[in-house]
């Protein structure tokens, strides 16, 4: 099988008269060659907007920038392109002006949770280290919509050793998320020194890399670059593919160099209406994964960022796509959906109901298929009491190893050790009023 299909020959030809294909797969050509306009996009694809919508277009763009790689664009159907879930991701839609009563610049209060330049430190033991501010390609339904385009730059060293210097104060953080933007468009030296410095702290167990380039231009997934992300395992890789479409012949090849290079390899899928909101395409696409080595990690519900109303599906539908993952399939090829808290409270799991019900001790559950079961407890279950006295238990953790640390939240509650009865929210008014009496 040729490894340029006709519609990339006919693309980079029309890019320019006189280049040759033998650039198409050189990661620098194609982002200089991106398609930031309705112009040229019409030309490449062959396609021309009616003008009523061409308005519309330009003034979404004025707002919402746009920017696709020839090689993501080369995925396009022209043929049916108002349909097509590639073009959907990357081509603006006029709906992205109708921004609702509940849409938010930061629904996820990124800016809010950031102690230092360029870090969000929401959970207690990892952080997000937004290192680049750039991207291959503008995704429609990005939830840092608000931020695309702003500031096209790569911070400099000054501005990411502050972010090192938060990391080294705070030794809880053992898993470091490297984020963006893209992190993989900083040039190959640039991320070995970060790597480089990240991995110098010793209480960093675990370094992350979040990129869509494996998606959007996978020619940066190159030898030398794997060469450097070795240099610094243990590193995990999680990707975004959204669509079956998106595993292509180059795609395949470059999630294969980094499988190859022991980098683990997982992928955040957003459920977006029009492109992915159903249990087949979901199906086909983690099994599509799976066979080439990618974990599905998470499926997201579309977050509340502005812009993004006309990608929204209801909670429902991203339930029923669970329903028909779990059991129907390899327990690997099944994501943990989520819904990323607005107001910053991190990512919420959300599953279909599978406990029916319980006595003292029986339990009542359905499985994938409808049958209902019941599970006999024991009757001589001899609990662990835990007063957090780990050196005297009888299970053995080693604490040298464990971290010990607080009970919170839920957790909290469930425990023996701490006295705790309830959580209440802040602004409560019959807590208010025995305050004040
Ligand atoms: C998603 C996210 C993480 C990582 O969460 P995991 O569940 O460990 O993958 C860390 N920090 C922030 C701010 C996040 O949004």
């Amino acid at each position: 099988m040729a490894i340029y299909d006709q519609t990339q020959q006919n693309i980079a030809r029309k890019i320019n008269e006189n280049s040759e294909i033998s650039n198409w797969k050189d990661w620098h050509w194609q982002l200089r060659h991106s398609v930031e306009s309705i112009d040229t996009f019409e030309n490449l694809l062959d396609i021309k907007f009616p003008a009523e919508e061409r308005s519309k277009l330009e003034e979404t763009l004025s707002k919402f920038p746009l920017s696709v790689t020839p090689y993501y664009m080369s995925l396009i159907d022209a043929e049916d392109y108002h349909n097509c879930p590639v073009f959907k991701q990357a081509f603006p839609s006029p709906a992205e002006l109708d921004i609702g009563g509940c849409d938010m610049a930061d629904p996820l209060a990124e800016d809010t949770d950031s102690p230092a330049p360029g870090i969000t430190h929401r959970y207690p033991d990892r952080v997000l280290f937004h290192i680049s501010n750039v991207c291959s390609m503008y995704c429609r339904h990005c939830t840092r919509k608000r931020k695309v385009g702003d500031q096209d730059s790569i911070p400099g060293r000054e501005e990411l050793q502050q972010g090192l210097d938060y990391i080294r104060n705070h030794p809880e953080v053992r898993d470091v998320l490297l984020s963006g933007g893209d992190p993989l468009m900083l040039n190959d030296d640039y991320l070995d020194w970060i790597l480089t410095e990240v991995r110098k702290i010793e209480h960093v167990q675990i370094i992350r890399i979040g990129s869509r380039m494996p998606v959007v231009l996978p020619y940066r997934i190159t030898d030398e670059l794997v060469e450097i992300l070795k240099k610094h395992q243990p590193l995990w890789l999680n990707t975004h593919f959204n669509h079956p479409r998106e595993i292509t012949t180059s795609s395949k090849q470059a999630i294969r160099k980094l499988a190859d290079g022991g980098i683990p390899l997982g992928n955040q899928t957003v459920l977006l209406a029009g492109v992915n909101d159903c249990p087949r395409v979901i199906k086909s696409l983690v099994h599509k994964l799976v066979h080439n080595r990618v974990r599905p990690y998470y499926l997201y519900q579309c977050d509340l960022s502005e812009g993004l109303t006309h990608f929204r599906t209801p909670v429902g539908k991203g339930i029923e796509i669970m329903e028909s993952l779990i059991g129907h399939t390899s327990g690997f090829a099944v994501p943990t959906y989520v819904i990323d808290a607005p107001g910053g409270g991190g990512k919420i799991p959300l599953n279909p109901n599978y406990l029916i019900s319980l006595s003292t001790n029986k339990v009542v559950l359905r499985n994938y298929e409808g049958v209902i079961t019941t599970y006999q407890e024991p009757d001589s279950y001899e609990a662990t009491f835990c007063d957090r006295k780990c050196d005297d238990c009888r299970l053995h953790l080693k604490l040298d190893d464990a971290e010990e640390y607080r009970a919170t939240g839920i957790e909290m509650l469930l425990s023996d050790h701490d006295e705790t009865i309830s959580l209440t929210p802040e602004n409560n008014a019959r807590i208010d009023r025995r305050n004040h009496e």
